[in-house]
C-alpha cells in the first residue's frame, strides 16, 4: 500500500482503496486482500508496482483489472467502471467510468467506500451514507432494483448481515424478501459462487440459517430446508465438510438435482453423493457388535472428505465415533504379507491372492491375526478350507 501510495501521489493518479477494507478498518476488524479502483488504466498500473515490489502480475485485459499475489495478501486493482444490467439476473455490461459511478454500481453502502490514496490527508468518500450505515450497523441496497439486477446480492446481504452482527435495513429486507424468486433467473455457477461464499466464512451456519427463514436458502435450491447438521459442526471447517453437512438431509434425487442446478464440479459432487450414501447406511453402521472388517467393507470406498464431514455431524454419536476409528485407526491395516510372499509360498498368480490377502487383512483388522507366523498359518488354513494347498 505504501508504495502504490508513492506512485499515486506522485504521479497524481486517481487510485482509490475501496469495498471490503475500507469497510473492515472503519468497523475495527482485521483486512485481509486489498482492492483498489483507478481512473485509468489499473492493469497498467498493476505492473509498474509489480516491478517496484519484485511480485508477479495477473493482467485481465478484457476486465480491465489486474492481481498482485503479495507476501501478506493479494492486491487487485480495477479500473473504476459503470455497469449496465441488460436484463434481470444477466452479467452487466461494463464501460470504463468514474470513482462515483464505480461506487454506484456497488451491492450496499457499506462497500460503497473509497479511500483516495493521492491526498495527504486522505478523506473517505462517501456518497451513498455507508459511514453512517456502518455506525447504525445497517445492510443497505443503493437502489431500488439492485437485488432484481443482481439476485446473488440476496445471498451477500444475508452474509454481510450475519457476519457484521448488522440488520437488515426495512425496506432493504422487504425488497430482499420479493427479490428470493428471482435467484432461481442466476446460472448455476453464479449460485454456487456465492454458496462458496458463505460456506468460506467463519460461521456459516446462522448465514444458512437466516437465509432460510427469508427463503433465500431454498433459493439456492428448492430441497434445502434443514440446516441442523451444519449447525452441529464447529466453526472454521473445510468448505466441502460444510457442503456435506447441508446437503445430508437430502433424498439422493433431490442431490442429483442440486449437483445439476449448481453445475458442481468433481470434488462437490463427490461429497454431495458420498455424504448422501453415508447417510443411507448408517443403520448397518450403527448395528451391536460391528466387526472392524465389516465396517471397512462398508465405507473404505468413500472419499475421506465425505467420511470426516460425517464423522462430525452424524446425528447418531456411534456413527460418528465408528468412522472416526475407521479413519484414524482400521484404514492404516494391512498384512505384513505382500503378495509376492503368497506367490513365494507357491500360491499361483490371479486373483486368489488378491482374495487372500483381503482376507488376511479383515482377520488383522478383527484381532485374529498379530504377528508374521499368525499371518503364515492363517493363509495356510485360509487355503486348506479352500482346497488349495501351498508348496511350503
Ligand atoms: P469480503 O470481506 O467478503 O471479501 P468484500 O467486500 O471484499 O468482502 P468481494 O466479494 O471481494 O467482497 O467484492 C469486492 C467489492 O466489490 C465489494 O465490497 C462490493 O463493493 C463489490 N461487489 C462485489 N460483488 C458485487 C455485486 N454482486 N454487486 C455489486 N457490487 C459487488
Amino acid at each position: 500500500m505504501t508504495e502504490l501510495r508513492r506512485l499515486a501521489k506522485e504521479e497524481s493518479l486517481p487510485v482509490y482503496l475501496v469495498g471490503g477494507p475500507v469497510r473492515d478498518v472503519l468497523i475495527g476488524m482485521p483486512i485481509r486482500d486489498l482492492d483498489f479502483v483507478v481512473e485509468g488504466d489499473a492493469p497498467g498500473l498493476a505492473d509498474r508496482l509489480g516491478k517496484e515490489l519484485g511480485a508477479t502480475v495477473v493482467r485481465h485485459e478484457a476486465f480491465g483489472t489486474a492481481s498482485l499475489a503479495l507476501p501478506d495478501g493479494r492486491v487487485d486493482l480495477a479500473t473504476a467502471r459503470r455497469e449496465v444490467y441488460p436484463k434481470p439476473a444477466s452479467l452487466p455490461q461494463v464501460t470504463p467510468a468514474s470513482i462515483h459511478e464505480d461506487l454506484a454500481r456497488r451491492d450496499f453502502s457499506i462497500n460503497a467506500l473509497a479511500l483516495p490514496l493521492f491526498d495527504d490527508q486522505p478523506r473517505v468518500l462517501d456518497l451513498h451514507g455507508g459511514v453512517e450505515d456502518i455506525r447504525n450497523g445497517l445492510v443497505r441496497i443503493l437502489h431500488a432494483n439492485s437485488f432484481v439486477d443482481d439476485p446473488t446480492r440476496v445471498l451477500r446481504a444475508i452474509r454481510y448481515e450475519q457476519r457484521l452482527s448488522f440488520q437488515m435495513e426495512p425496506d432493504t429486507l422487504s425488497r430482499l424478501r420479493d427479490a428470493t424468486g428471482q435467484m432461481s433467473l442466476l446460472t448455476g455457477d453464479r449460485l454456487r459462487h456465492e454458496l462458496e461464499r458463505i460456506l468460506e466464512e467463519k460461521h456459516p451456519a446462522p448465514v444458512l440459517d437466516r437465509a432460510a427463514q427469508l427463503g433465500a436458502l431454498q433459493g439456492i435450491h428448492s430441497s434445502l430446508t434443514d440446516t441442523g447438521a451444519v449447525g452441529r459442526l464447529a466453526p472454521g471447517q473445510p468448505v466441502l465438510v460444510y457442503l456435506a453437512a447441508l446437503t445430508y438431509p437430502l433424498s439422493s434425487q433431490e442431490a442429483e438435482g442440486m449437483i445439476q442446478r449448481l453445475n458442481m464440479p468433481g470434488p462437490w459432487a463427490e461429497v454431495v453423493r458420498h455424504t448422501g450414501e453415508l447417510k443411507r447406511l448408517e443403520p448397518e453402521l450403527s448395528v451391536d457388535n460391528l466387526p472392524p472388517s465389516s465396517l471397512t467393507g462398508f465405507i473404505e470406498r468413500f472419499s475421506e472428505q465425505a467420511l470426516v464431514a460425517v464423522s462430525r455431524f452424524s446425528s447418531s454419536p456411534l456413527v460418528a465415533q465408528r468412522i472416526e476409528r475407521y479413519l484414524t485407526e482400521h484404514r492404516h491395516v494391512s498384512p505384513i504379507f505382500h503378495g509376492q510372499d503368497l506367490l513365494d509360498m507357491g500360491i499361483p498368480a490371479g486373483p486368489l491372492v488378491g482374495q487372500v490377502l483381503q482376507e488376511l487383512r479383515d482377520a488383522k483388522l478383527d484381532g485374529k491375526v498379530h504377528t508374521e507366523a499368525d499371518e503364515r498359518t492363517w493363509v495356510l488354513e485360509s487355503l486348506a478350507r479352500k482346497g488349495q494347498s501351498a508348496d511350503e
